[in-house]
Protein backbone atom coordinates (compact mmCIF):
# COMPACT_ATOMS: atom_id res chain seq x y z
CA UNK A 1 0.00 0.00 0.00
CA UNK A 2 1.33 2.99 -0.77
CA UNK A 3 1.06 6.53 0.75
CA UNK A 4 -1.61 8.76 -0.62
CA UNK A 5 0.21 12.28 -0.87
CA UNK A 6 -2.74 14.16 0.01
CA UNK A 7 -2.18 17.21 -1.88
CA UNK A 8 -5.40 19.34 -0.45
CA UNK A 9 -4.35 18.75 3.12
CA UNK A 10 -0.64 19.82 1.89
CA UNK A 11 -2.33 23.10 -0.30
CA UNK A 12 -4.43 23.54 3.41
CA UNK A 13 -1.17 23.67 5.27
CA UNK A 14 0.79 26.02 2.77
CA UNK A 15 -2.50 28.06 2.16
CA UNK A 16 -2.23 28.95 5.99
CA UNK A 17 1.05 29.65 5.93
CA UNK A 18 0.61 32.32 3.33
CA UNK A 19 -2.26 33.72 5.40
CA UNK A 20 -0.12 34.16 8.29
CA UNK A 21 2.59 36.04 5.58
CA UNK A 22 -0.20 37.84 4.00
CA UNK A 23 -0.96 38.99 7.52
CA UNK A 24 2.01 40.41 7.95
CA UNK A 25 2.96 41.70 5.19
CA UNK A 26 -0.87 43.86 5.26
CA UNK A 27 0.61 44.81 9.60
CA UNK A 28 3.24 46.47 7.84
CA UNK A 29 1.41 48.10 4.77
CA UNK A 30 2.10 46.08 2.33
CA UNK A 31 -0.89 44.37 0.88
CA UNK A 32 0.43 41.94 -2.07
CA UNK A 33 -1.45 42.30 -5.13
CA UNK A 34 -2.71 39.34 -7.90
CA UNK A 35 -3.44 40.53 -11.66
CA UNK A 36 -5.32 37.33 -13.56
CA UNK A 37 -5.92 38.40 -16.98
CA UNK A 38 -8.17 36.38 -19.09
CA UNK A 39 -8.56 36.35 -22.94
CA UNK A 40 -11.99 34.88 -24.41
CA UNK A 41 -14.17 32.15 -22.93
CA UNK A 42 -12.77 28.76 -22.69
CA UNK A 43 -14.41 27.38 -20.34
CA UNK A 44 -12.13 25.29 -18.30
CA UNK A 45 -9.64 28.73 -18.47
CA UNK A 46 -12.59 30.46 -16.39
CA UNK A 47 -12.89 27.85 -14.19
CA UNK A 48 -9.51 28.11 -13.31
CA UNK A 49 -9.17 32.10 -13.04
CA UNK A 50 -12.28 31.97 -10.50
CA UNK A 51 -10.74 29.74 -8.69
CA UNK A 52 -7.02 31.04 -8.13
CA UNK A 53 -9.18 34.75 -7.37
CA UNK A 54 -11.09 33.04 -4.63
CA UNK A 55 -8.33 31.59 -3.11
CA UNK A 56 -6.23 34.79 -3.13
CA UNK A 57 -8.93 37.05 -1.94
CA UNK A 58 -9.64 34.49 0.83
CA UNK A 59 -6.08 34.48 1.82
CA UNK A 60 -6.55 38.78 2.53
CA UNK A 61 -4.47 38.79 -1.35
CA UNK A 62 -5.63 42.13 -3.39
CA UNK A 63 -7.17 40.38 -6.25
CA UNK A 64 -7.91 41.94 -9.61
CA UNK A 65 -9.11 40.31 -12.97
CA UNK A 66 -8.80 41.68 -16.64
CA UNK A 67 -11.09 40.10 -19.21
CA UNK A 68 -10.84 40.24 -23.24
CA UNK A 69 -12.49 39.43 -25.45
CA UNK A 70 -11.55 36.63 -27.37
CA UNK A 71 -11.01 38.90 -30.37
CA UNK A 72 -8.58 41.23 -28.23
CA UNK A 73 -5.57 42.01 -30.12
CA UNK A 74 -1.69 41.58 -29.23
CA UNK A 75 -1.78 45.34 -28.60
CA UNK A 76 -4.47 45.59 -26.50
CA UNK A 77 -3.56 42.05 -24.27
CA UNK A 78 0.47 44.08 -24.47
CA UNK A 79 -1.13 47.47 -22.99
CA UNK A 80 -3.08 45.56 -20.07
CA UNK A 81 -0.02 43.96 -19.27
CA UNK A 82 2.20 47.41 -19.40
CA UNK A 83 -0.75 48.67 -16.74
CA UNK A 84 0.03 46.23 -14.34
CA UNK A 85 3.22 46.07 -14.75
CA UNK A 86 3.23 50.25 -13.63
CA UNK A 87 0.45 49.67 -10.89
CA UNK A 88 2.27 49.76 -7.64
CA UNK A 89 -0.61 47.73 -5.78
CA UNK A 90 0.12 44.45 -8.15
CA UNK A 91 2.97 42.26 -6.95
CA UNK A 92 2.56 39.21 -9.41
CA UNK A 93 0.75 39.14 -13.27
CA UNK A 94 -0.48 36.26 -15.00
CA UNK A 95 -1.45 35.47 -18.47
CA UNK A 96 -4.22 32.41 -18.50
CA UNK A 97 -2.89 29.96 -21.10
CA UNK A 98 -3.96 29.19 -23.23
CA UNK A 99 -4.46 31.96 -25.33
CA UNK A 100 -7.01 32.40 -28.70
CA UNK A 101 -4.41 31.24 -31.55
CA UNK A 102 -3.89 34.30 -33.51
CA UNK A 103 -2.10 35.60 -30.14
CA UNK A 104 1.55 35.77 -29.57
CA UNK A 105 1.81 33.92 -26.03
CA UNK A 106 5.47 34.43 -25.76
CA UNK A 107 5.74 37.70 -26.77
CA UNK A 108 3.05 38.46 -24.35
CA UNK A 109 4.59 36.50 -21.27
CA UNK A 110 7.94 38.19 -22.38
CA UNK A 111 6.63 41.50 -21.50
CA UNK A 112 5.71 41.05 -18.16
CA UNK A 113 7.89 42.50 -15.54
CA UNK A 114 10.18 39.37 -14.70
CA UNK A 115 10.11 40.54 -11.10
CA UNK A 116 6.37 40.35 -11.48
CA UNK A 117 6.04 37.06 -13.44
CA UNK A 118 4.10 34.89 -11.09
CA UNK A 119 4.09 32.13 -13.12
CA UNK A 120 7.84 31.98 -13.66
CA UNK A 121 7.35 31.55 -17.65
CA UNK A 122 9.16 34.99 -18.60
CA UNK A 123 12.39 33.68 -20.45
CA UNK A 124 14.89 35.49 -18.07
CA UNK A 125 13.41 33.82 -15.14
CA UNK A 126 13.62 30.43 -17.11
CA UNK A 127 17.17 30.99 -17.88
CA UNK A 128 18.07 31.68 -14.15
CA UNK A 129 16.39 28.42 -13.37
CA UNK A 130 18.26 26.53 -16.31
CA UNK A 131 21.23 28.45 -15.26
CA UNK A 132 20.57 27.19 -11.42
CA UNK A 133 21.34 31.10 -10.29
CA UNK A 134 22.00 32.22 -7.31
CA UNK A 135 18.85 34.58 -5.98
CA UNK A 136 15.40 35.17 -5.99
CA UNK A 137 13.47 34.04 -8.40
CA UNK A 138 9.90 32.69 -9.74
CA UNK A 139 8.82 29.45 -11.03
CA UNK A 140 6.30 27.72 -12.76
CA UNK A 141 4.00 26.83 -10.08
CA UNK A 142 2.37 23.23 -11.13
CA UNK A 143 6.93 21.95 -10.89
CA UNK A 144 7.08 24.28 -7.54
CA UNK A 145 4.05 22.21 -5.66
CA UNK A 146 5.54 18.97 -6.74
CA UNK A 147 8.67 19.93 -5.11
CA UNK A 148 6.92 21.10 -2.10
CA UNK A 149 5.05 17.17 -1.94
CA UNK A 150 8.71 15.77 -2.29
CA UNK A 151 10.13 17.76 0.31
CA UNK A 152 7.07 16.28 2.44
CA UNK A 153 7.70 12.61 2.00
CA UNK A 154 11.78 13.93 2.78
CA UNK A 155 12.63 12.41 -0.98
CA UNK A 156 16.33 11.96 -1.53
CA UNK A 157 16.90 13.85 -4.78
CA UNK A 158 20.99 13.10 -5.16
CA UNK A 159 21.21 10.35 -7.30
CA UNK A 160 17.72 8.95 -7.42
CA UNK A 161 16.24 8.03 -11.11
CA UNK A 162 13.45 10.75 -11.92
CA UNK A 163 11.58 10.16 -15.61
CA UNK A 164 8.92 12.96 -16.51
CA UNK A 165 6.63 12.28 -18.80
CA UNK A 166 5.66 15.15 -20.71
CA UNK A 167 7.93 18.37 -22.06
CA UNK A 168 5.37 20.93 -21.99
CA UNK A 169 6.68 24.57 -20.59
CA UNK A 170 4.34 24.52 -18.07
CA UNK A 171 5.38 21.15 -16.64
CA UNK A 172 7.97 18.73 -17.24
CA UNK A 173 10.54 21.05 -18.71
CA UNK A 174 11.01 23.63 -15.51
CA UNK A 175 10.62 20.44 -13.17
CA UNK A 176 13.29 18.85 -15.12
CA UNK A 177 15.38 22.01 -13.87
CA UNK A 178 14.11 21.62 -10.56
CA UNK A 179 15.24 17.85 -10.23
CA UNK A 180 18.49 18.61 -11.85
CA UNK A 181 19.61 21.32 -9.74
CA UNK A 182 18.95 18.99 -6.46
CA UNK A 183 21.19 16.49 -8.24
CA UNK A 184 18.39 14.14 -9.36
CA UNK A 185 19.58 12.22 -12.38
CA UNK A 186 16.62 12.95 -14.92
CA UNK A 187 15.18 10.97 -18.03
CA UNK A 188 12.38 13.12 -20.85
CA UNK A 189 9.99 10.75 -22.21
CA UNK A 190 7.77 12.08 -24.72
CA UNK A 191 5.73 11.11 -28.16
CA UNK A 192 8.58 9.74 -29.83
CA UNK A 193 10.89 8.14 -27.02
CA UNK A 194 11.91 4.95 -28.38
CA UNK A 195 11.23 2.08 -24.95
CA UNK A 196 9.33 4.50 -23.31
CA UNK A 197 8.00 1.82 -20.77
CA UNK A 198 11.35 0.43 -19.78
CA UNK A 199 12.64 3.67 -19.22
CA UNK A 200 9.75 4.57 -16.80
CA UNK A 201 10.30 1.10 -14.97
CA UNK A 202 13.67 2.42 -13.93
CA UNK A 203 12.30 5.47 -12.13
CA UNK A 204 12.49 6.16 -8.57
CA UNK A 205 10.41 8.85 -9.11
CA UNK A 206 8.37 8.83 -11.77
CA UNK A 207 6.12 12.39 -12.95
CA UNK A 208 3.46 11.66 -15.63
CA UNK A 209 1.81 15.25 -17.34
CA UNK A 210 0.82 14.31 -20.76
CA UNK A 211 -2.99 14.04 -20.38
CA UNK A 212 -3.49 10.81 -21.65
CA UNK A 213 -5.89 8.82 -19.28
CA UNK A 214 -4.38 5.30 -18.52
CA UNK A 215 -0.91 6.44 -19.81
CA UNK A 216 0.74 4.60 -17.03
CA UNK A 217 0.25 0.73 -16.41
CA UNK A 218 1.39 -1.06 -13.53
CA UNK A 219 4.45 -2.97 -15.62
CA UNK A 220 5.63 0.41 -16.12
CA UNK A 221 6.27 0.92 -12.90
CA UNK A 222 9.54 0.26 -10.43
CA UNK A 223 8.25 -1.45 -7.09
CA UNK A 224 8.56 0.86 -4.78
CA UNK A 225 8.54 4.40 -6.79
CA UNK A 226 6.73 7.79 -5.84
CA UNK A 227 4.68 8.38 -8.28
CA UNK A 228 3.28 12.19 -9.52
CA UNK A 229 0.37 12.03 -11.56
CA UNK A 230 -0.37 15.63 -13.09
CA UNK A 231 -2.77 14.93 -15.44
CA UNK A 232 -6.08 15.86 -15.91
CA UNK A 233 -8.89 14.11 -18.11
CA UNK A 234 -12.50 14.10 -18.09
CA UNK A 235 -13.85 10.93 -19.01
CA UNK A 236 -17.17 10.95 -21.68
CA UNK A 237 -19.27 9.76 -17.90
CA UNK A 238 -17.87 13.33 -16.15
CA UNK A 239 -15.20 12.12 -14.14
CA UNK A 240 -11.75 13.40 -13.67
CA UNK A 241 -8.93 11.25 -14.17
CA UNK A 242 -4.76 11.47 -14.00
CA UNK A 243 -2.30 9.59 -16.91
CA UNK A 244 -1.82 6.74 -13.73
CA UNK A 245 -3.46 3.81 -13.50
CA UNK A 246 -4.48 4.51 -9.79
CA UNK A 247 -5.91 1.09 -8.74
CA UNK A 248 -3.00 -0.99 -10.46
CA UNK A 249 -0.10 1.25 -9.58
CA UNK A 250 -1.03 2.33 -6.03
CA UNK A 251 -0.28 -1.35 -4.58
CA UNK A 252 3.42 -0.94 -6.10
CA UNK A 253 4.21 2.38 -5.14
CA UNK A 254 6.31 4.16 -2.42
CA UNK A 255 3.95 7.22 -2.41
CA UNK A 256 1.54 8.24 -5.07
CA UNK A 257 -0.99 11.12 -5.76
CA UNK A 258 -3.95 10.54 -6.39
CA UNK A 259 -6.40 12.84 -9.25
CA UNK A 260 -8.46 14.91 -8.16
CA UNK A 261 -6.95 16.00 -5.07
CA UNK A 262 -3.43 15.55 -5.98
CA UNK A 263 -0.99 18.11 -7.85
CA UNK A 264 -4.38 20.56 -8.31
CA UNK A 265 -4.45 21.84 -5.04
CA UNK A 266 -0.76 22.19 -4.92
CA UNK A 267 -0.81 24.42 -7.96
CA UNK A 268 -2.81 26.70 -6.65
CA UNK A 269 -1.53 26.66 -3.27
CA UNK A 270 1.78 26.94 -4.85
CA UNK A 271 0.53 30.19 -7.55
CA UNK A 272 -0.22 31.83 -3.71
CA UNK A 273 2.66 31.50 -1.66
CA UNK A 274 4.54 32.98 -5.26
CA UNK A 275 2.33 35.91 -5.21
CA UNK A 276 3.75 36.59 -1.57
CA UNK A 277 7.07 35.87 -2.51
CA UNK A 278 7.07 38.19 -5.07
CA UNK A 279 5.08 40.89 -3.03
CA UNK A 280 8.16 40.58 -0.51
CA UNK A 281 10.99 40.63 -2.57
CA UNK A 282 9.68 43.46 -4.02
CA UNK A 283 10.46 45.38 -0.79
CA UNK A 284 14.04 43.35 0.02
CA UNK A 285 14.98 42.93 -4.04
CA UNK A 286 14.58 46.73 -4.60
P1 LIG B 1 0.80 19.65 -23.08
O1 LIG B 1 -0.18 19.08 -24.02
O2 LIG B 1 1.36 21.02 -23.29
O3 LIG B 1 2.07 18.67 -22.99
C1 LIG B 1 1.92 17.29 -22.92
C2 LIG B 1 3.27 16.64 -23.11
O4 LIG B 1 3.09 15.23 -23.00
C3 LIG B 1 3.91 16.90 -24.44
O5 LIG B 1 5.30 17.12 -24.27
C4 LIG B 1 3.68 15.60 -25.21
O6 LIG B 1 4.71 15.32 -26.13
C5 LIG B 1 3.70 14.58 -24.10
N1 LIG B 1 2.90 13.39 -24.41
C6 LIG B 1 1.61 13.34 -24.78
N2 LIG B 1 1.24 12.06 -24.98
C7 LIG B 1 2.32 11.30 -24.71
C8 LIG B 1 2.55 9.91 -24.75
N3 LIG B 1 1.60 9.05 -25.10
N4 LIG B 1 3.78 9.47 -24.41
C9 LIG B 1 4.76 10.33 -24.06
N5 LIG B 1 4.57 11.67 -24.01
C10 LIG B 1 3.38 12.14 -24.34
O7 LIG B 1 0.15 19.52 -21.65
P2 LIG B 1 0.50 20.20 -20.23
O8 LIG B 1 -0.01 21.57 -20.20
O9 LIG B 1 1.91 19.93 -19.85
O10 LIG B 1 -0.43 19.30 -19.31
C11 LIG B 1 -0.30 17.89 -19.22
C12 LIG B 1 -1.41 17.32 -18.38
O11 LIG B 1 -1.28 17.84 -17.06
C13 LIG B 1 -2.82 17.71 -18.83
O12 LIG B 1 -3.69 16.66 -18.50
C14 LIG B 1 -3.13 18.93 -17.98
O13 LIG B 1 -4.52 19.10 -17.78
C15 LIG B 1 -2.44 18.55 -16.70
N6 LIG B 1 -2.02 19.70 -15.89
C16 LIG B 1 -2.36 19.66 -14.59
C17 LIG B 1 -1.96 20.68 -13.76
C18 LIG B 1 -2.32 20.61 -12.33
O14 LIG B 1 -2.21 21.60 -11.62
N7 LIG B 1 -2.74 19.45 -11.83
C19 LIG B 1 -1.20 21.75 -14.23
C20 LIG B 1 -0.83 21.73 -15.58
C21 LIG B 1 -1.24 20.69 -16.39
Amino acid sequence: MATLIDGKRLAQLENDKTARRVAALRASGITPGLAVILVGDDPASQVYVRSKQRKARELGIYSVQTTLPATAQQAEVAAVIDAYNHDERIHAILVQSPLPAHLDEQALVAMIDPAKDVDGFHPLNVGKLYNHLPGHYPVACTPRGIITMLDTLNFEYAGARAVIVGRSILVGRPLQALLVNRNATVTMIGRRTKAAAALMKTADLLVVAAGQPQLVTAAMVKPGAVVIDVGINRLADGHLVGDVDFAAVEPLAQAITPVPGGVGPMTIASLMTQTVDLAEWSQTDA
